[in-house]
């Protein structure tokens, strides 16, 4: 995912003086297990409808749930990587009729959640509270055939259980974002962990990582939490930018009217810019939980745990932080990881180049499809040639393609390709070849003010790299038109 920033005061540029948003997300993020939270069906992505179906998450009666544990250690993990404490958790039923779900009750959890109490923190600084991460199954999918896509006016409606029982963790932030920028932030933050760890794809497109956004507005210094509306069906980081600002505007417009908002669930339709309201929202009886009587609780161990937590990558904070040390701005290092280029960032740097320039080129030129596969010590060696002046710039950066398109490494492709370090007498000659043919412009570029000297520059510059297809140096280049021209 791309680039995050900081952008606290963006929050007065959306809402008129006075107000501040409230947000908290609710973010649903399917596990990458192979098969579903209760049965041995296959939890796959995209397959024919009702493929991938076993008679427990179609929901028949006599069947019972049988935990995924490769789930569970999944969603442990994420609390972990959350900072949350990890504990006996209890699986509940929530009660509600939709086709898409065949029990008429989703297994969740309610009051023993596994994960509760943890915090993210991000890359401007901002940290997040986490009040639970728990385990629930995914419902089926309903296609409504109509006009809109909608159920009013359906004629008829197509069922797909292929998602029935995939397993899902929902994550509950407090009300702590205070824009869209840090919801989205947030977002982003959220979707690297997940990959980090491996315990989701973190797909937005595909829904496997989903996100709702409660949004409330109050003024500006209150400590108050206003009536919330829970935004659903956002399913990119735009759209989610959209949404709430859209809803959060709505918010102010009513209470400027003398009127308030109410409570719902409503829906956000990219088309027409704005949200919709849904049904007004359940409240928590309204779905009758209660312990799921199939099901036993959990209880980690803390040598589970133990384990879980040894087994933990390093985090996309603990990865900025430590090219952060390096040398790298924090916007660079927030977009090497999250490019997941850092490795080969660090290989580079700590065998010796320097780290502006391997940002530079992690930043410029690493933004291709397959950069992270490249081998660290192929990178650090590519940019130690360019470095020691084996390779001029832009030969450097022609390697560098290659590497990603082929996997070779640098040497052999420099050979492959005659490029060997231009010596500086040869470019000496070529140059006052040049300066000879263009008498007028060299005068100019020597007498002239910055404007044309820098103009001048340029056509010097283009007119060796073309003699020499590339191949030599531009710093060496710049450093003899700056002693010729006597500036140095
Ligand atoms: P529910 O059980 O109805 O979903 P929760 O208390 O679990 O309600 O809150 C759901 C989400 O709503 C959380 O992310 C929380 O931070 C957020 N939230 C709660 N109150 C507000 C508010 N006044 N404004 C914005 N978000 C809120
Ligand atoms: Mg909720």
């Amino acid at each position: 995912m791309s680039t995050a920033t900081n952008t606290d005061d963006k929050t007065q540029s959306v809402l008129p003086d006075g107000w501040e948003m409230v947000i908290g997300l609710e973010v649903h993020a399917e596990l990458a297990t192979e098969s579903k939270m209760f049965s041995p069906a296959a939890n796959q992505f995209g397959g024919e409808p009702n493929t991938n179906v076993h008679p427990v998450c179609l929901g028949l009666p006599g069947t019972l749930p049988v935990v995924n544990e490769k789930a569970v250690e999944l969603a442990a993990k994420i609390g972990l990587a959350l900072n949350c404490t990890v504990q006996r958790c209890i699986w509940a039923r929530k009660n509600y009729f939709y086709p898409d779900m065949p029990k008429d009750y989703q297994i969740s959890q309610h009051d023993k959640p596994l994960n509760i109490d943890g915090s993210v923190e991000l890359a401007s600084g901002l940290v997040v509270n986490i009040e639970r991460a728990h385990m629930e199954e995914d419902t089926g999918k309903s296609t409504h055939i109509g006009e809109s896509g909608r159920i009013h006016d359906a004629g008829y409606s197509l069922v797909d259980y292929n998602r029935a029982g995939v397993p899902l963790i929902e994550i509950v932030t407090a009300p702590d974002l205070r824009s869209p920028e840090q919801a989205k932030e947030y977002v982003q933050e959220l979707h690297d962990i997940l990959v980090a760890i491996e315990a989701s794809d973190g797909k937005m497109e595909e829904g496997s990582m989903r996100v709702d956004a409660n949004v409330s507005v109050r003024p500006e210094g209150s400590s108050e939490l206003r009536t919330r509306c829970e935004i659903k069906n956002v399913n990119s980081l735009r759209s989610l930018v959209r949404a709430i600002e859209y809803e959060a505007k709505r918010h102010v417009a009513l209470y400027d009217a003398g009127e308030a908002p109410r409570q719902e669930t409503r829906h956000w339709d990219e088309a027409g810019g704005r949200t919709r309201a849904g049904r007004s929202k359940e409240n928590e009886d309204g779905y009758r939980y209660f312990p799921d009587p199939d099901l036993v609780p959990i209880d980690p161990s803390p040598e589970w745990l133990d384990g879980l937590r040894a087994s933990l990558p390093e985090l996309p904070h603990q990865r900025r932080t430590a090219l952060v040390e390096r040398g790298a701005s924090m916007s660079a290092a927030v977009l090497a990881v999250s490019r997941n280029t850092d490795k080969l960032a660090i290989a580079a740097i700590d065998s010796g180049s320097d780290a502006t320039k391997v940002m530079k080129h992690v930043e410029q030129n690493l933004a291709v499809e397959g950069a992270e596969t490249l081998q660290p010590a192929d990178f650090a060696e590519l940019i130690r040639m360019e470095t020691d002046g084996e390779l001029s710039s832009t030969q450097t950066k022609q390697v560098l393609a290659e590497m990603v398109e082929t996997g070779n490494d640098p040497a052999s492709i420099a050979a492959a390709h005659g490029f060997e370090a231009m010596d500086t007498s040869e470019l000496e000659t070529m140059l006052d070849g040049i300066i000879a043919d263009n008498a007028e412009e060299w005068q100019r570029f020597c007498e002239g003010d910055d404007k044309a000297r820098g103009k001048l520059q340029g056509f010097f510059t283009g007119q060796i790299m073309r003699l020499t297809k590339g191949q030599a140096d531009g710093k060496v280049v710049n450093q003899l038109l700056q002693q010729k021209s006597g500036n140095q």
